[in-house]
């Protein structure tokens, strides 16, 4: 950037500059007049967001985007922001002193008028005007920074729902698992609610997916997922462990209560026609269950383990049964 001129020799209207718009009495004036005015090309970095700058730009002409790599964290554009002629930038670094956040870059061939951090304390001191306009200026950015941060925390949050749900079934996944089933026991515990929980895994599938391949073998999972959901109350949740095993979590209900859910679902599976429009043979597919209930001090490991021990009688037991 180099400085080519002052203010007081463009003759520039002020009150075409947002900060001196009805603000623009003389002792204003004679303090602007001596103010350097710089020329800055496309592209160059007039603010780098790193360094101490304690002087504020006014842009008379050409434009300026301003980047804001705190806000933006490579997921939205929305940090951007454009700067017309008449706006400025830097004020927030002048007013608190603090290293300026942003990185600022000429868009096109652009004049700057530069006022110094000290003269523009003076105009605030000076001026009523000035410091009124600059206070609506801040608002606006309060106001434009907090809508920016709303859209990023909308931006997280879906991506964090995203994270927690199973790509192939669309049930919620391991990570959902272990992040909410620990909050679940905790309610139950401090409700005195009941909660029972059921661990599924599917009988054979190893010699399914021999047989059938790995994309039959994916519908199948698919299917299951569909034919559970559809036999919960919209209360339950149903969650893929891993692999070709699944949870339904039962909050508010005993054993007994959960012990026939249990058997529905293994009902419901053993009844539905997987592949109504195969040649072969109808493949056969049947799931293992075992049903746990939450004991006092017991924590979500705990209560899996139990659920997995119940499991594993129901497989020795000859499979496409519930056990508790
Ligand atoms: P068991 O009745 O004792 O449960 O026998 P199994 O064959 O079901 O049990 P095993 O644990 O030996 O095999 C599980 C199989 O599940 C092996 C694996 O290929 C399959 N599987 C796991 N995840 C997926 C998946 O996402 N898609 C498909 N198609 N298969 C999967
Ligand atoms: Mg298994
Ligand atoms: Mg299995």
């Amino acid at each position: 950037m180099e400085f080519f001129t002052t203010f007081g020799a463009l003759h520039y209207p002020l009150s075409e500059l947002q900060l001196f718009h009805e603000a623009s009495d003389d002792s204003v004036k004679r303090m602007l007049d001596d103010c350097k005015v710089a020329r800055a090309a496309a592209k160059e970095i007039i603010l780098d967001g790193n360094g101490k700058s304690a002087r504020l730009y006014v842009l008379l002409r050409g434009s300026l985007e301003v980047r804001n790599p705190e806000l933006n964290g490579g997921l939205t554009d929305g940090a951007s922001v454009r700067i017309v002629p008449g706006e400025c930038v830097g004020e927030l670094a002048v007013l608190d002193e603090e290293a300026q956040a942003a990185t600022v870059i000429a868009l096109e061939d652009s004049e700057l008028l530069v006022i110094e951090g000290a003269r523009l304390w003076r105009m605030i001191d000076e001026c009523n005007g000035v410091a009124r306009n600059l206070l609506r200026l801040l608002s606006f950015r309060i106001r434009a920074a907090n809508a920016r941060l709303r859209r990023h925390q909308k931006v997280g949050e879906f991506y964090r729902q995203l994270s927690y749900v199973d790509g192939l079934t669309g049930m919620q996944n391991r990570a959902w698992l272990d992040q909410h089933l620990p909050g679940l026991l905790d309610n139950a515990v401090s409700a005195q609610n009941p909660l029972s929980i059921i661990m599924i895994d599917i009988d054979h599938f190893k010699k399914f997916n021999d047989e059938y391949g790995h994309q039959a073998g994916d519908d199948v999972l698919r299917a299951t997922a569909r034919v559970l959901k559809q036999a919960l109350r919209p209360r339950d949740f149903a969650a893929r462990y891993g692999g070709e095993e699944m949870m339904v979590i039962l909050p508010n209900t005993n054993q007994k209560s959960a012990m026939v859910v249990a058997q529905r679902l293994c009902e419901n599976l053993r009844q539905t026609v997987f592949f109504a429009d195969m040649h072969k043979p109808l493949p056969h597919i049947t799931a293992s269950f075992g049903v746990a209930s939450l004991a006092s001090d017991q924590t979500s490991a705990d209560l899996i383990a139990t659920a997995d021990a119940a499991l594993y009688r129901a497989k020795h037991a000859g499979r496409n049964q519930v056990a508790v």
